[in-house]
Parts: C-alpha cells; structure tokens; sequence
C-alpha cells in the first residue's frame, strides 16, 4: 500500500491527489515564492528553499484546470490557487487598497509618513 507524502498546504488532509514539487528555486524563483506565500505552511517559510524543493509536495487538489500542462504536469507558472487554508494575505491587501482610497485612510497614511519623518531626529536625540 503507498501513501502519499503529506500535502503541504496547511490543513490539507488529501491523501488521494497526486503530488507536485515546488518549483525549483534556482529556476523559478518568483513562482516558488508565491507557492510559500498561498499555502499557509510558516514551516515552509523557514526551511531553505532548495530543502523545500527536494522534500515537500504540494498536491493536485490545489491546482485549477489552466494550471495542468496534461498527463499531471503543471505549467512552469502554475501557483496553487484552490482549497488554499485562508485569504487573509489578499483579504488584507484588499484592505490595505481600500482604506487608502478613503479619507480616514489617506490621513493615516499621512500621520504614518510623519511619524516615518520624525523618527530620525528622535533617535539623534
Ligand atoms: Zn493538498
């Protein structure tokens, strides 16, 4: 009887999906950047990219039709989108845009870039 490693998305109990390894960080840097980034793993964050590569997977059912290249393959692009443990990183960045369209928000900024402003004096002094 095989089993399947363990998926790496946080939360994810899939033991049937067929696994995929990261992309390999001297070639694709960026793309293995976003996959650390959507699957919630901060075990993953900590562990050296290439260590990542070779031991952890991360299985089919994170992946969307346009991401299949065919025969389980995915594309050099392909970022796993689906199942994913939470939104919290765009719900935030959704936020982030959306109070600084707002005047409440356009003055926190302000108050920030001050703060940002006086922080060096503070320090000499
Ligand atoms: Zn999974």
């Amino acid at each position: 009887m095989s089993r399947y490693r363990k998926c790496a998305v946080r939360g994810c109990q899939d033991s049937v999906s067929v696994r995929h390894r990261f992309p390999n960080p001297t070639k694709f840097m960026y793309v293995f950047v976003q996959w650390v980034d959507c699957i919630g793993n901060e075990a993953v964050r900590d562990i050296d990219p290439i260590t990542v590569y070779n031991r952890y997977r991360v299985c089919h059912a994170h992946f969307t039709v346009e991401d299949n290249y065919g025969n389980n393959r995915l594309r050099k692009d392909a970022v796993p989108s689906l199942n994913l443990p939470d939104q919290q990183i765009s719900n935030a960045t959704d936020e982030i845009l959306g109070s600084s369209r707002t005047e409440s928000g356009l003055l926190h900024k302000l108050h920030v870039t001050r703060e940002t402003h006086l922080s060096p004096k503070a320090k000499l002094s």
